[in-house]
Protein backbone atom coordinates (compact mmCIF):
# COMPACT_ATOMS: atom_id res chain seq x y z
CA UNK A 1 0.00 0.00 0.00
CA UNK A 2 0.93 3.78 -1.10
CA UNK A 3 1.22 6.12 2.29
CA UNK A 4 0.03 9.15 1.00
CA UNK A 5 2.33 12.00 2.59
CA UNK A 6 2.64 15.70 2.19
CA UNK A 7 6.06 16.82 0.02
CA UNK A 8 6.83 20.35 1.13
CA UNK A 9 8.83 21.40 -2.30
CA UNK A 10 10.87 23.93 -1.52
CA UNK A 11 10.52 25.74 -4.65
CA UNK A 12 11.17 29.35 -3.98
CA UNK A 13 14.96 29.46 -2.09
CA UNK A 14 14.48 28.32 1.50
CA UNK A 15 17.89 27.89 1.63
CA UNK A 16 19.38 26.57 5.38
CA UNK A 17 20.26 29.18 7.27
CA UNK A 18 23.50 30.57 7.13
CA UNK A 19 23.86 28.72 3.15
CA UNK A 20 22.88 31.98 1.90
CA UNK A 21 21.95 31.75 -1.77
CA UNK A 22 18.72 33.46 -2.30
CA UNK A 23 16.27 36.17 -0.70
CA UNK A 24 13.62 35.15 -2.83
CA UNK A 25 11.29 34.45 -0.07
CA UNK A 26 10.32 31.76 2.09
CA UNK A 27 7.30 30.22 0.48
CA UNK A 28 7.30 26.68 0.16
CA UNK A 29 5.08 25.20 -2.31
CA UNK A 30 2.81 21.84 -0.80
CA UNK A 31 2.25 18.84 -2.92
CA UNK A 32 0.67 15.47 -2.49
CA UNK A 33 3.07 12.72 -3.32
CA UNK A 34 3.06 9.25 -2.55
CA UNK A 35 6.02 7.95 -0.25
CA UNK A 36 7.86 4.68 -1.79
CA UNK A 37 6.19 1.69 -0.64
CA UNK A 38 7.95 0.42 2.14
CA UNK A 39 9.43 -3.25 1.18
CA UNK A 40 8.08 -5.89 3.57
CA UNK A 41 9.12 -9.69 3.87
CA UNK A 42 12.25 -8.98 2.56
CA UNK A 43 15.01 -11.23 2.59
CA UNK A 44 18.53 -10.81 2.06
CA UNK A 45 21.76 -12.87 1.96
CA UNK A 46 23.37 -13.05 5.43
CA UNK A 47 26.45 -10.81 5.99
CA UNK A 48 25.26 -8.22 3.32
CA UNK A 49 24.81 -4.43 3.72
CA UNK A 50 21.03 -5.37 2.99
CA UNK A 51 20.83 -7.75 5.76
CA UNK A 52 22.54 -5.62 8.15
CA UNK A 53 20.96 -2.36 7.17
CA UNK A 54 17.53 -4.11 7.16
CA UNK A 55 18.04 -5.53 10.70
CA UNK A 56 18.95 -2.07 11.99
CA UNK A 57 16.30 -0.53 10.34
CA UNK A 58 18.21 2.34 9.28
CA UNK A 59 20.07 4.10 6.67
CA UNK A 60 22.21 6.95 6.68
CA UNK A 61 22.72 9.22 3.55
CA UNK A 62 25.14 12.01 2.84
CA UNK A 63 22.86 14.53 0.95
CA UNK A 64 23.63 18.46 -0.38
CA UNK A 65 21.67 20.76 2.17
CA UNK A 66 21.53 24.02 0.23
CA UNK A 67 20.78 22.74 -3.34
CA UNK A 68 17.30 23.58 -4.13
CA UNK A 69 15.55 20.84 -6.23
CA UNK A 70 18.53 17.80 -5.09
CA UNK A 71 18.54 18.36 -1.84
CA UNK A 72 17.52 21.22 0.05
CA UNK A 73 17.03 21.41 4.59
CA UNK A 74 13.87 22.74 5.24
CA UNK A 75 14.86 24.68 8.57
CA UNK A 76 10.61 23.99 9.66
CA UNK A 77 11.00 20.06 9.49
CA UNK A 78 14.97 20.05 9.67
CA UNK A 79 15.11 17.51 6.95
CA UNK A 80 16.55 17.76 3.28
CA UNK A 81 13.83 17.61 0.27
CA UNK A 82 14.88 17.20 -3.23
CA UNK A 83 15.37 14.55 -6.08
CA UNK A 84 18.09 12.98 -4.43
CA UNK A 85 16.66 12.63 -1.02
CA UNK A 86 13.83 11.20 -3.03
CA UNK A 87 16.13 8.66 -4.24
CA UNK A 88 17.81 7.63 -1.03
CA UNK A 89 14.08 7.27 0.24
CA UNK A 90 13.42 4.42 -2.68
CA UNK A 91 16.62 2.78 -1.68
CA UNK A 92 15.44 2.84 1.90
CA UNK A 93 11.86 1.30 1.33
CA UNK A 94 13.52 -1.23 -0.52
CA UNK A 95 15.63 -2.26 2.04
CA UNK A 96 12.47 -2.23 4.04
CA UNK A 97 13.22 1.15 5.94
CA UNK A 98 10.79 3.86 6.53
CA UNK A 99 11.64 7.68 5.81
CA UNK A 100 11.73 7.77 9.23
CA UNK A 101 14.63 4.98 9.46
CA UNK A 102 16.53 7.26 7.52
CA UNK A 103 19.04 9.70 8.76
CA UNK A 104 20.40 12.66 6.88
CA UNK A 105 24.00 14.63 7.00
CA UNK A 106 25.45 17.20 5.28
CA UNK A 107 27.88 15.91 2.52
CA UNK A 108 29.42 18.83 0.62
CA UNK A 109 31.49 18.52 -2.36
CA UNK A 110 34.91 17.83 -0.51
CA UNK A 111 33.50 15.20 1.79
CA UNK A 112 31.80 12.84 0.21
CA UNK A 113 34.27 10.13 -0.47
CA UNK A 114 35.76 10.50 3.61
CA UNK A 115 32.30 10.16 4.56
CA UNK A 116 31.62 6.86 2.51
CA UNK A 117 35.48 6.14 3.34
CA UNK A 118 35.35 6.08 6.99
CA UNK A 119 31.24 4.69 7.18
CA UNK A 120 29.63 8.26 8.50
CA UNK A 121 27.37 7.55 5.90
CA UNK A 122 26.08 4.15 4.29
CA UNK A 123 25.39 5.80 0.74
CA UNK A 124 25.73 9.22 -0.44
CA UNK A 125 23.83 11.25 -2.72
CA UNK A 126 24.51 14.31 -3.75
CA UNK A 127 24.91 15.07 -7.67
CA UNK A 128 27.68 12.62 -7.60
CA UNK A 129 29.75 12.58 -10.49
CA UNK A 130 30.77 8.87 -11.98
CA UNK A 131 34.07 9.25 -12.24
CA UNK A 132 37.80 7.06 -12.42
CA UNK A 133 39.35 9.13 -9.96
CA UNK A 134 36.57 8.91 -7.70
CA UNK A 135 36.17 4.75 -8.16
CA UNK A 136 39.83 4.28 -6.93
CA UNK A 137 37.94 5.32 -3.58
CA UNK A 138 34.35 4.11 -3.67
CA UNK A 139 31.53 2.36 -6.05
CA UNK A 140 29.13 3.65 -7.21
CA UNK A 141 25.54 2.29 -8.15
CA UNK A 142 23.99 4.34 -11.10
CA UNK A 143 23.75 6.83 -12.99
CA UNK A 144 20.10 8.01 -11.90
CA UNK A 145 20.48 11.61 -14.04
CA UNK A 146 23.26 12.50 -16.40
CA UNK A 147 23.76 16.51 -16.11
CA UNK A 148 26.17 18.90 -17.64
CA UNK A 149 28.72 21.67 -16.69
CA UNK A 150 26.97 25.20 -17.29
CA UNK A 151 28.00 28.61 -16.25
CA UNK A 152 25.51 30.89 -14.37
CA UNK A 153 25.96 34.65 -14.48
CA UNK A 154 24.35 37.47 -13.59
CA UNK A 155 20.50 38.45 -14.97
CA UNK A 156 21.16 39.60 -18.73
CA UNK A 157 24.55 38.35 -18.52
CA UNK A 158 26.26 41.96 -18.96
CA UNK A 159 29.67 40.14 -19.69
CA UNK A 160 28.47 38.61 -22.99
CA UNK A 161 29.74 34.84 -21.82
CA UNK A 162 28.65 32.15 -23.90
CA UNK A 163 30.92 29.42 -22.94
CA UNK A 164 33.89 28.38 -20.84
CA UNK A 165 36.73 30.04 -23.72
CA UNK A 166 35.11 33.06 -22.25
CA UNK A 167 36.15 32.98 -19.12
CA UNK A 168 39.64 33.38 -19.33
CA UNK A 169 40.97 35.97 -16.93
CA UNK A 170 37.93 36.03 -15.20
CA UNK A 171 37.01 35.65 -11.75
CA UNK A 172 34.88 32.33 -11.29
CA UNK A 173 33.25 30.56 -8.20
CA UNK A 174 32.94 26.94 -7.79
CA UNK A 175 33.22 24.20 -5.74
CA UNK A 176 36.00 22.18 -3.70
CA UNK A 177 36.41 18.72 -4.34
CA UNK A 178 33.78 19.09 -7.32
CA UNK A 179 34.22 17.95 -10.83
CA UNK A 180 33.65 21.51 -12.22
CA UNK A 181 36.23 22.80 -10.46
CA UNK A 182 38.84 20.26 -11.63
CA UNK A 183 37.63 20.69 -15.20
CA UNK A 184 38.09 24.12 -14.71
CA UNK A 185 41.65 23.85 -13.48
CA UNK A 186 43.13 21.26 -15.84
CA UNK A 187 41.16 22.21 -19.12
CA UNK A 188 40.70 26.06 -18.32
CA UNK A 189 43.71 27.10 -16.73
CA UNK A 190 43.34 30.93 -17.80
CA UNK A 191 40.25 31.20 -15.73
CA UNK A 192 40.72 32.79 -12.20
CA UNK A 193 38.70 30.16 -10.00
CA UNK A 194 37.94 30.88 -7.03
CA UNK A 195 36.96 27.65 -4.66
CA UNK A 196 34.12 27.52 -1.63
CA UNK A 197 32.52 24.98 0.13
CA UNK A 198 28.82 25.03 -1.24
CA UNK A 199 27.19 26.64 -4.33
CA UNK A 200 24.78 28.86 -2.44
CA UNK A 201 27.95 30.73 -1.19
CA UNK A 202 29.13 31.04 -4.80
CA UNK A 203 25.31 32.19 -5.75
CA UNK A 204 25.97 34.51 -2.91
CA UNK A 205 29.36 36.00 -4.58
CA UNK A 206 27.71 36.57 -8.27
CA UNK A 207 25.26 38.44 -6.88
CA UNK A 208 27.48 40.65 -4.69
CA UNK A 209 29.74 41.11 -8.09
CA UNK A 210 32.75 39.34 -6.61
CA UNK A 211 32.72 36.68 -9.26
CA UNK A 212 31.18 36.51 -12.77
CA UNK A 213 30.07 33.55 -13.23
CA UNK A 214 29.37 30.40 -11.42
CA UNK A 215 30.49 27.30 -12.65
CA UNK A 216 29.06 23.49 -11.83
CA UNK A 217 26.10 21.45 -13.67
CA UNK A 218 23.42 22.59 -15.28
CA UNK A 219 20.49 21.30 -13.36
CA UNK A 220 22.01 22.48 -10.20
CA UNK A 221 22.16 25.95 -11.96
CA UNK A 222 18.96 26.05 -13.39
CA UNK A 223 17.68 25.41 -10.25
CA UNK A 224 19.30 28.41 -8.33
CA UNK A 225 18.18 30.53 -11.28
CA UNK A 226 14.58 29.02 -11.18
CA UNK A 227 14.93 30.50 -7.48
CA UNK A 228 16.16 34.23 -7.92
CA UNK A 229 15.29 34.56 -11.92
CA UNK A 230 16.06 38.28 -11.02
CA UNK A 231 19.58 37.86 -10.00
CA UNK A 232 20.82 34.72 -12.27
CA UNK A 233 20.97 33.61 -15.66
CA UNK A 234 22.12 30.40 -16.98
CA UNK A 235 24.18 30.58 -20.19
CA UNK A 236 23.08 27.27 -21.03
CA UNK A 237 25.89 25.76 -22.99
CA UNK A 238 26.84 22.43 -21.30
CA UNK A 239 30.48 21.11 -21.66
CA UNK A 240 30.99 17.99 -19.80
CA UNK A 241 28.61 14.98 -19.30
CA UNK A 242 28.20 14.77 -15.07
CA UNK A 243 26.50 11.03 -14.77
CA UNK A 244 25.18 11.22 -10.90
CA UNK A 245 25.48 7.99 -9.17
CA UNK A 246 25.27 6.50 -5.96
CA UNK A 247 28.43 6.38 -3.66
CA UNK A 248 28.61 3.50 -1.08
CA UNK A 249 31.70 2.02 -0.12
CA UNK A 250 34.39 0.35 -2.62
CA UNK A 251 33.86 -3.13 -4.07
CA UNK A 252 30.07 -3.64 -2.38
CA UNK A 253 29.68 -5.19 -5.35
CA UNK A 254 26.19 -6.64 -3.85
CA UNK A 255 24.93 -3.81 -2.32
CA UNK A 256 25.85 -2.01 -5.77
CA UNK A 257 23.52 -4.38 -7.88
CA UNK A 258 20.70 -4.07 -5.61
CA UNK A 259 20.66 0.03 -5.45
CA UNK A 260 20.72 -0.42 -9.47
CA UNK A 261 18.19 -3.14 -9.10
CA UNK A 262 16.04 -0.80 -7.11
CA UNK A 263 16.88 2.19 -9.37
CA UNK A 264 16.06 0.47 -12.35
CA UNK A 265 12.41 -0.64 -10.88
CA UNK A 266 12.01 2.90 -10.20
CA UNK A 267 12.47 3.58 -13.82
CA UNK A 268 9.64 0.56 -14.80
CA UNK A 269 7.30 1.79 -12.13
CA UNK A 270 7.54 5.35 -12.70
CA UNK A 271 8.49 6.33 -9.27
CA UNK A 272 11.65 7.54 -10.44
CA UNK A 273 9.81 10.28 -12.64
CA UNK A 274 7.73 11.14 -9.73
CA UNK A 275 10.12 11.86 -8.21
CA UNK A 276 12.36 14.44 -10.67
CA UNK A 277 8.43 15.94 -11.05
CA UNK A 278 8.01 16.74 -7.32
CA UNK A 279 11.13 18.20 -6.64
CA UNK A 280 13.87 19.24 -9.87
CA UNK A 281 10.60 19.41 -12.43
CA UNK A 282 8.51 21.33 -9.66
CA UNK A 283 11.18 24.35 -9.58
CA UNK A 284 12.73 24.09 -13.29
CA UNK A 285 9.59 23.45 -14.68
CA UNK A 286 10.82 20.50 -16.72
CA UNK A 287 9.39 17.34 -17.62
CA UNK A 288 11.20 14.44 -16.08
CA UNK A 289 13.78 13.24 -19.12
CA UNK A 290 14.08 9.54 -20.22
CA UNK A 291 16.02 7.61 -17.44
CA UNK A 292 19.85 6.94 -18.00
CA UNK A 293 20.43 3.30 -18.58
CA UNK A 294 21.98 1.72 -15.27
CA UNK A 295 25.36 0.74 -15.75
CA UNK A 296 26.14 -1.88 -13.24
CA UNK A 297 29.86 -3.26 -15.28
CA UNK A 298 31.86 0.05 -15.04
CA UNK A 299 30.41 1.75 -12.38
N1 LIG B 1 28.40 16.66 -10.14
C1 LIG B 1 29.58 17.39 -9.79
C2 LIG B 1 30.40 16.64 -8.77
O1 LIG B 1 30.04 15.60 -8.34
C3 LIG B 1 29.27 18.78 -9.33
C4 LIG B 1 28.18 18.90 -8.32
C5 LIG B 1 28.66 18.78 -6.91
O2 LIG B 1 29.75 19.28 -6.56
O3 LIG B 1 27.91 18.19 -6.13
O4 LIG B 1 31.45 17.08 -8.39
Amino acid sequence: MRVKRLAFVAAFGLLAAGCGGSDAGNEAEEEESAAPTVAEEVSFPEGSTMAELNEAGALSVGTKYDQPGFGLLNPTTDTPEGFDVEIAYLIAAALGIPEDGVTFTESVSANREPFIQNDSVDIVVATYTINDTRKELVSFAGPYYVAGQDIMVAAGNPEGITGPDDLAGKTVCSVEGSTPAETIRTTYPEVNLVTTDVYSKCADQLKNGEVVAVTTDNVILTAFVATDPESFELVGNPFTEEPYGIGLALDDDDFRDFINDVLEDAYESGAWAEAYDNTVGAITGTEAPEPPSVDRYTS
